[in-house]
C-alpha cells in the first residue's frame, strides 16, 4: 500500500533500467516535469514521477508492471495528458508509464469494419489512416486531435457527435489489458455482441487506468457519411433554445450533433474567436446522411421555428460549415483565456436526462447569480451534458468558497435529477472524487472498492484516483 510518506520520499525505481533499453527510460527532470500533471492539474498539484518509461510493446508494459508489483511501486498510465481530472498525474510518484510510443495501427479489416490499434495513437491520426478505406471512428471528443485511443477508452470519452454515435467506449469490441501483476488478458471479442459471462471489457472502459493498462483495442468503425450539413440558430431565450433541442431529440430527427451555448458563453466565444455572435442563446447543429439529408434539416428547422427561433443559418460547403462552427470548436480554449482575473470554477461535465436539461441550466445560472457570481453554461444538449463555469476572482478566497458551495449544490441537484457528476472527463483525483458517494452511495462504492481489490490487491495501478479514500463504508484508503 502506498502512503503519503512514499509520495514525499519517492521510490527506488532503478530496476526499470534492467528491463527496457536506455532510450525507453528517463530519470531526468524534463521527462518527470512533463509527466507531473495533465491539463486539469494546477501547477501546485503536480507530482513528479520517480521515472518515466516509454514501452513499445505489450511485453514491455508487462515486464515493467510485473517488476513494479514485486516491489510495491505504483504505476500510473500516462498517454497524451489532455485529461481534465488529474487521472494521469502520478499521485503517489513511482513510475509514469507513457503509452505514446505504442501508436501503430496493427490491422484494418475493411470487411468487418474493424481496426486493431495500439493505445498511444491519437484519435484523428487513426481516422486519417482509416480515411483511405472510407472508414472512421465517429465518436471522437473535441480533443480527438490531441488525445489517444487508450486515453479516450480509459476515460470513456465522448463528444459533440455522441447524440448520434454514442461514446468512444461503445465502439470497443475487444481490449488487451496488462493487469496489476503483469499478466495479460483479452476481454471482449471481435463479435459485435456477446452474452458470454461478465462484461469485463466494459469494466476497463472508463476505469481511468486504475484496473490495468490497455495495450491493444479492437474498435468497430463506421463508413464516412456522404452528405453533411452544419448550421447555427439564434434564440431570444434560453428556455426556448433548450425546449427546441429537447423536442428535436425526442422527435427522433437524425441529428449528428446539437450544441447549446448560453448568452454568456457566446461572449466568451466572441472574445477568443474574434466572431460576432449575438449575446443570445445559440444552438449549433450538424447532420450526417447518405441520402435524404434535406428532409431531416427541414424537419429540424420546423421544430426550431415552433419554439420561436430568431435566425437559422445552414451551410453545405466544407469551408462555410467550418466557419459557422469555429466558435464552438474553439470553446474549450476560449474559456481558459476569457478573463485573466477570474477562473472558471464549477462542475465541468455533469449530465442529466434530457428532459431535465433546461432545469439544470436554469438552476446552475440562478445558484451562481444568488452567490453574486457570473457564470456561463454550454454543452452537448442532445445527450444532456452540461459544461460550464462560475467566473471567480482567483485571489478572493471568500468568492472562491461561494463558487465551490454553488458547485456542490449543482452536483447535488444533478444527482437528484437522476444524472451523473461526470459524463466524459472522468473522476480523477479532484473535486468530483469527493462527490462519488453522493452518486453511488456506500454500497456502490464498496462494490467498486471490492472490484479494485480483486484486480489490484496491492493498489499499485494508478493509486489515489476515482474511489474516494474516506468513503463512508469505513474501508481503508484505496485509489
Ligand atoms: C481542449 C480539450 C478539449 C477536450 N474535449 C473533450 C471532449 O469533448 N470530450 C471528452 O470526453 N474529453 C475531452 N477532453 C478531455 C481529454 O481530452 C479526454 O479525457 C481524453 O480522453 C484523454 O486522453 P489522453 O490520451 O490525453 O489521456 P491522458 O490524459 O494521458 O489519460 C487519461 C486517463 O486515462 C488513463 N490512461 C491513459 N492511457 C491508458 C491506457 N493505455 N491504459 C489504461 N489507462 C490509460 C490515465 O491514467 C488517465 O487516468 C478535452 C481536453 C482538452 C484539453
Amino acid at each position: 500500500m502506498t502512503t503519503a510518506h512514499d509520495r514525499e520520499r519517492g521510490y527506488d525505481c532503478s530496476f526499470v533500467a534492467d528491463l527496457l533499453p536506455e532510450e525507453q527510460v528517463s530519470f531526468g527532470d524534463s521527462a518527470a516535469g512533463n509527466h507531473a500533471g495533465d491539463w486539469g492539474t494546477a501547477e501546485d498539484e503536480e507530482v513528479r514521477p520517480d521515472v518515466v518509461v516509454f514501452p513499445e510493446s505489450t511485453a514491455d508494459v508487462s515486464a515493467v508492471v510485473a517488476a513494479a508489483a514485486d516491489r510495491g511501486v505504483p504505476v500510473t498510465p500516462y498517454a497524451a495528458g489532455t485529461g481534465l481530472s488529474g487521472g494521469a498525474t502520478p499521485a503517489q510518484r513511482g513510475i509514469s508509464l507513457d503509452t505514446t510510443r505504442m501508436d501503430r495501427v496493427l490491422e484494418v479489416r475493411t470487411g468487418d469494419l474493424q481496426v486493431d490499434v495500439q493505445p498511444g495513437l491519437i484519435g484523428e491520426e487513426l481516422n486519417e489512416q482509416l480515411a483511405a478505406d472510407g472508414l472512421t471512428l465517429p465518436s471522437l471528443p473535441t480533443s480527438g486531435d490531441i488525445s489517444t485511443v487508450g486515453g479516450m477508452l480509459s476515460t470513456d470519452a465522448s463528444g459533440m457527435n455522441t447524440v448520434r454515435y454514442g461514446k468512444v467506449g461503445d465502439w470497443a469490441l475487444e481490449l488487451e489489458v496488462v493487469l496489476a501483476d503483469g499478466s495479460v488478458v483479452e476481454v471482449g471479442s471481435k463479435a459485435v455482441k456477446s452474452s458470454s459471462g461478465y462484461n469485463l471489457k466494459d469494466l476497463f472502459i472508463g476505469s481511468e487506468g486504475t484496473l490495468g493498462v490497455i495495450t491493444r483495442a479492437t474498435m468497430q468503425l463506421a463508413g464516412i457519411p456522404e452528405q453533411t450539413r452544419a448550421g447555427r440558430a439564434v434564440f431570444n431565450s434560453l428556455d426556448d433554445a433548450t425546449a427546441a433541442v429537447h423536442d428535436a431529440v425526442q422527435s427522433g430527427v437524425d441529428l449528428a450533433a446539437v450544441e447549446l451555448l448560453d448568452d454568456t458563453t457566446a461572449k466568451v466565444a466572441n472574445a477568443y474567436s474574434d466572431t460576432d455572435l449575438p449575446d443570445k442563446p445559440l444552438v449549433f447543429f450538424e447532420f450526417h446522411a447518405n441520402h435524404g439529408i434535406e428532409e431531416e434539416v427541414d424537419f429540424f428547422e420546423a421544430v426550431l421555428e415552433s419554439h420561436g427561433v430568431e435566425r437559422v443559418e445552414v451551410a453545405e460547403e466544407e469551408a462555410e460549415m467550418a466557419d459557422l462552427w469555429a466558435a464552438r470548436h474553439d470553446l474549450a480554449y476560449a474559456v481558459e483565456e476569457y478573463d485573466p482575473d477570474r477562473v472558471p470554477v464549477g462542475p465541468e461535465d455533469i449530465v442529466v436526462p434530457i428532459s431535465a436539461y433546461p432545469e439544470i441550466i436554469r438552476f446552475a445560472k440562478e445558484a451562481a447569480r444568488e452567490a453574486g457570481l457570473d457564470s456561463f453554461w454550454f454543452g452537448h444538449a442532445g445527450d444532456g451534458n452540461v459544461h460550464g463555469g462560475i467566473l471567480t476572482p482567483e485571489d478572493d478566497p471568500e468568492a472562491m468558497a461561494r463558487a465551490h458551495e454553488v458547485t456542490d449544490r449543482i452536483f447535488e441537484r444533478t444527482v437528484e435529477l437522476g444524472g451523473t457528476i461526470t459524463g466524459e472527463h472522468g473522476t480523477g483525483q479532484h473535486e468530483k472524487r469527493a462527490h462519488m458517494s453522493r452518486e453511488h452511495g456506500p454500497v456502490g462504492l464498496a462494490l467498486m472498492r471490492a472490484v479494485k481489490q480483486a484486480i489490484d490487491p496491492q493498489g499499485i495501478i494508478n493509486p489515489g484516483k476515482v474511489i474516494p479514500e474516506d468513503a463512508p463504508d469505513g474501508q481503508g484508503p484505496f485509489g
